[in-house]
């Protein structure tokens, strides 16, 4: 099939006005104008989408689906209340509820115009209900609070996969110890060991808040308890996040996350050593957690994605709505970049940019339909203009997942199986106030 748009955004290449991409089983075949497609295969159906911006599928490079029941549950407000409150409702759910709401985040993924994601995950419930949906990346089991030596049990025990291959293809698997505070220095060195050992991804929440910026750098303020009960052996270091994660050897390829609260040097440290960083700049307005500092990053020549994080600290799974608030505080971003960081440069971080990102012949074909208003700048109304509500079609692997603004499968059940884990979780949090 041929599908087409007002315009093209491959990425890898300029826009391209009345472009279209031909799509045989799950790949991309070709890429250029609808003209020239259409006269090269003659047979093909045509799939024009009028009045909409065909881009790759977004990437959503820091989510938490497993978490997409809690939405709404906790108010916005300051970061270490918040993360002490959310414990209890989060340890209240099961493996099969984790399973209901991952599901649910992936339909809202879809949603949003996003295919592939960087997911921290709890087990295998969270990549096979986004796999079910049609939503791929990386899945990162999350670890925290225990002795190094207890990680490849822990691991095992949750059903990481022993070696690469049980988790290839459009969904791999990483490993994440989730945070400085929640994870010793030996846990987060034996993590990062086991995943450069077996070739999986590696992240870690870095430099979020102010918080985490007050223990690093002399041991003291609100995450102090919580470093104390649960990150073993660890003792402040006094630098930032980054340094600190290059003293203890776990910093060359790592997918660095949130950034906000960077020492000076620590920028050209992530640009030297680190795979990128995922920006999450409207969880970290809503914990009042500052702005990332995406000038300086940039500056560097940091590898940037952007990530929703999860909807326990987020309105949307919105990606479009990240992008302009990362142009906000960065206007001299400008909008081809900001499009790359929300495709392609995501992909990059995640290393899923081989297969993901780009329309480019070869690629998977994971791409979407956005309506926007005629426009001389399609890479400027993609950013400026375009909005989840704005997504017409959906097609990952070839496979189509919305069909002119509707979705391609029943979701009903996927709903209500997300109301009853929000009600769950709501009485837990109830009866931890
Ligand atoms: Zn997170």
């Amino acid at each position: 099939m041929i599908f087409a748009g007002e315009w093209l955004l491959p990425v890898s290449r300029e826009p391209i006005r009345r472009g279209a991409v031909r799509v045989a089983g799950s790949r991309i075949t070709d890429v250029g104008t609808l003209r020239d497609l259409s006269a090269k295969h003659p047979t093909d159906i045509i799939h024009d989408q009028r009045g909409c911006v065909v881009a790759p599928g977004l990437v959503n490079a820091h989510t938490h689906l497993s978490l997409s029941s809690l939405l709404g549950l906790l108010p916005p407000g300051e970061f270490a209340a918040w993360i002490a409150k959310i414990a209890g409702p989060v340890q209240a759910l099961t493996h099969d509820d984790f399973a209901d709401a991952a599901a649910y985040g992936a339909l809202e993924c879809l949603r949003s115009g996003v295919t592939i994601v960087g997911d921290v995950a709890y087990g295998p419930e969270a990549p096979a209900a986004a796999a079910d949906t049609g939503v791929g990346g990386v899945f990162f089991w999350e670890v925290l609070g225990i002795s190094a030596d207890d990680l490849p049990e822990t691991l095992s025990a949750h059903d990481f996969p022993a070696e690469n291959e049980a988790c290839s293809g459009r969904t791999l698997c990483g490993i994440t110890p989730h945070t400085p505070y929640t994870s010793g220095p030996e846990l987060i060195r034996a993590a990062y060991d086991y995943a450069q050992r077996w070739g999986f991804a590696f992240a870690i929440h870095a430099a979020e808040s102010l918080a985490e910026a007050r223990l690093l750098a002399g041991g003291e303020g609100p995450l102090r308890q919580t470093a104390e009960r649960l990150a073993l052996g660890f003792k402040a270091p006094g630098t930032g996040t980054i340094r600190y994660l290059e003293h203890i050897g776990a910093l060359r390829d790592t997918i660095a996350v949130h950034c906000v609260h960077l020492m000076p040097g620590e920028a050209e440290l992530l640009a030297a050593h680190a795979r990128g960083v995922v920006l999450c700049p409207r969880s970290n307005r809503y914990l009042n957690n500052g702005r990332p500092s995406v000038s300086i990053l940039r500056g560097a020549g940091v590898r940037m994605a952007l990530g929703t994080d999860s909807l326990a600290s987020n309105e949307t799974l919105d990606v479009f709505a990240e992008a302009r608030e990362l142009c906000a505080i960065d206007p001299a971003l400008g909008a081809e970049r900001a499009v790359r960081i929300m495709t392609l440069e995501g992909a990059q971080v995640l290393g899923v940019d081989a297969e993901y990102g780009s329309l480019e012949p070869g690629k998977h074909a994971s791409l979407i339909s956005v309506a926007l208003a005629d426009t001389d700048d399609p890479l400027g109304a993609f950013v400026a203009e375009g909005t989840p509500a704005g997504v017409r079609s959906v097609i990952s692997e070839g496979i189509w997942r919305m069909i002119d603004g509707n979705m391609a499968f029943h979701t009903k059940g996927i709903e209500q199986r997300n109301a009853r884990v929000a009600a769950k979780a709501a009485q837990a949090l109830q009866a931890v106030q």
